[in-house]
């Protein structure tokens, strides 16, 4: 299986993540994750992207792009993976169809954690960790719901996505996620 988590920032993708890839046995692909690797390792793409991380800006395309495309290559892949904060926007959708089809694959479903912006709010203010710096907080709140939020249309028209409310204990969540995979898992079986 091929999913993409989608969700603003503090929607909770993290703790779903790590479920997910245990339930579905797949690499768990984090751009943010990837990004702060190169960071920590001062290579040429991690300096060029740590002035868009701390602003709270997308990195470019061409550093995203050619670093997702190098991790879906490794063998590990080949049956699946969890995609979380990759594709951030519509450009990066088509790539990653592209990308995929190459290889006579696809993504199988999206699933959307659906929070509302309040809530988000709430949430990092009681969390209060050193990089929720509110004002940049608040930007890649704006850079999700102007960017982001337009795959939700994408993926609809693909038949793709699954929107799950958001709100609730990790366990709750996680039985939604869980129930729209088997969705996924018997869409597959019918294409
Ligand atoms: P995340 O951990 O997914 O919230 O990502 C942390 C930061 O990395 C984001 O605020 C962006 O600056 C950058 N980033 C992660 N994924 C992408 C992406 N697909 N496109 C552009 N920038 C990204």
């Amino acid at each position: 299986m091929r999913i993409v988590l989608i969700g603003p920032p503090g929607a909770g993708k993290g703790t779903q993540c790590q479920r997910l890839v245990d339930l579905l046995k797949v690499p768990h692909l984090s751009t943010g994750e990837m990004l702060r690797a190169e960071v920590r390792g001062r290579t040429p793409a991690g300096i060029e992207a740590s002035s868009y991380m701390d602003q709270g800006q997308l990195v470019p395309d061409q550093i995203i792009v050619g670093m997702v495309s190098r991790r879906l290559q490794a063998p590990d892949c080949r049956t699946g993976c969890l995609l979380d904060g990759f594709p951030r926007t519509l450009i990066q959708a088509e790539t990653l169809d592209d990308l995929l089809e190459r290889r006579a694959m696809s993504v199988d479903g999206v699933i959307e954690l659906a929070v509302p912006r309040d809530e988000l709010v709430r949430r990092m203010l009681a969390r209060k960790r050193e990089d929720d710096d509110p004002e940049v907080f608040s930007k890649r709140i704006a850079s999700f719901e102007v960017q982001t939020a337009p795959l939700l249309d994408y993926y609809t028209g693909q038949g793709k996505l699954a929107s799950i409310d958001g709100l609730g204990t990790a366990d709750e969540i996680f039985e939604r996620v869980r129930a729209a995979v088997k969705r996924f898992e018997r869409a597959a079986w019918t294409r």
